[in-house]
């Protein structure tokens, strides 16, 4: 009797463990209630007054019928603000956060802090991150797999933070070190056709969810574009993801590796200046997903004496800004579809939907703009049943702003006052002034 008893405990507490008791989940019961003066769902509706019900992590219904919300429910009113879904950035480098150490070159922290510290930082660039209202990331490209270690502990509700879907390591030539400064051999350097299926299978079995390749230079205060890896070595690359079930995301600077990367398969391409129209026509024809991170060297220009660049690239920088948006002008007349990425790495975490803005300038409505982080992002990562829309069986990530974010982008961008991430409230500025 006391040994059937001792089993049962066991089975019971490895039950609870795997989060499937209500004990072991203190959400499990829990319903939450938010309204919403208007709501875009992203499903193609603006609801007035909308209400939102909300069960543990996931969205149970929507609907302007108060009298659906379940006995006992918390209700939180956010009838002053417009609820979008929350927001996804398909481009980040979570764990290469650094701090403002007065004199301190962020540039040099990175060649410096040990990697417990690296990760330790990255609390601040994940909580910036959801006060901008994005509760996913595609994080592309980390050092001693922090960003698994990363992902793994805001899942087991360890850190608080993004849910990110990583790569490890992203695969590079040799002669271009991941890190400045930091000599090979590192992980993802590959070179030819078998070590490229070897790097590839690597980040998978360590427990990538989707697979980085850096087709071309140019990175930092870099804005080359020479392609490395051949079409042969690109295709490797894409075939192996695709094996396993894993999209893939290629790194291009210019418009070779992208002509290249495009027609070898990939999922995305991500910067991609100077596309030539041929390329842009077959990203069109293929579904090939657009990220071209234009905010990022902007971020790089406003900062760059702090992350410590030597002076005299502002100009090539800037050039480079303004060619990289008229790329994603020419795609997005084309019929390209774009997902929205910031390429966020030291302290740019938090500015990490300013990527709208230019998209607006390329020519898209806040609305298809808005599509870029949500519908389209959550297409790319392949979870688009749960993320990316608010509409039952969806994750409950929730963002309120305050305004018109359909008429105004920078209403999204930088007037969010609210943000929920899987049923729990992770940012609230509703009660004091924003700036
Ligand atoms: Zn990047």
């Amino acid at each position: 009797m006391r040994l059937i008893r001792m089993i049962l405990a066991i089975l019971l507490s490895a039950f609870c463990a795997a989060g499937l008791c209500a004990q072991g989940n203190p959400n499990a019961k829990a319903w939450k209630a938010m309204r919403f003066g208007k709501l875009w769902d992203a499903k193609g509706k603006l609801w007035t007054n909308a209400i939102v019900i909300v069960e543990g992590e996931r969205i149970r219904s929507v609907t302007t019928d108060a009298s659906a919300i379940p006995a006992g429910a918390e209700i939180i009113d956010l009838s002053k603000y417009t609820g979008l879904p929350g927001l996804i950035d398909v481009h980040t480098h979570m764990t290469i956060y650094t701090d403002e150490t007065p004199g301190e070159p962020m540039l040099k922290q990175l060649t410096t802090n040990p990697p417990a510290m690296e990760l330790f930082l990255a609390r601040k660039g994940a909580l910036r991150t959801l006060e901008s209202g994005v509760t996913t990331v595609r994080d592309l490209g980390a050092d001693q797999y922090l960003d698994i270690a990363m992902r793994d502990l805001i899942n087991r509700g360890e850190m608080i933070g993004p849910r990110m879907f990583v790569c490890g390591y992203g695969l590079y030539i040799t002669n271009a070190p991941y890190k400045p400064g930091v000599n090979p051999p590192a992980g993802g350097i590959a070179d030819g056709v078998p070590e490229v299926l070897k790097s590839v299978r690597q980040q998978i079995a360590a427990g990538a969810d989707v697979i980085k390749m850096y087709a071309s230079t140019g990175t930092d205060d870099d804005v080359t574009g020479f392609q490395t890896y051949s079409y042969e070595e690109i295709k490797a690359a894409v075939d192996a993801a695709h094996q396993f079930g894993k999209k893939i995301a290629i790194h291009s600077y210019g418009p070779d590796g992208a002509r290249d990367a495009v027609r070898a398969g990939t999922d995305s391409l991500e910067h991609a200046t100077d596309m030539d129209d041929a390329t842009i026509q077959e990203m069109a024809k293929r579904g090939t997903f657009y990220v071209p991170t234009i905010d990022h060297n902007r971020y790089y220009l406003d900062n760059w004496q702090k992350i410590g660049y030597a002076n005299g690239f502002q100009e090539k920088t800037k050039a480079f800004i303004e060619r990289n948006l008229e790329t994603a002008r020419k795609a997005h007349k084309a019929g390209v579809k774009f997902a929205m990425g910031s390429d966020a790495i030291y302290t740019m975490f938090g500015q990490n939907t300013r990527e709208l803005g230019w998209f607006v300038k390329a020519g898209m409505s806040p609305e298809q703009a808005l599509r870029t982080a949500t519908t389209n992002a959550a297409e790319l990562l392949g979870k688009e049943k749960e993320l990316g829309a608010v509409a039952p069986g969806y994750f409950a990530d929730l963002v309120a702003v305050e305004g018109d974010p359909l008429a105004d982008i920078d209403v999204a961008i930088y007037k969010v006052k609210w943000v929920m991430k899987g049923g729990a409230v992770v940012a609230d500025k509703t009660k004091t002034p924003l700036h």
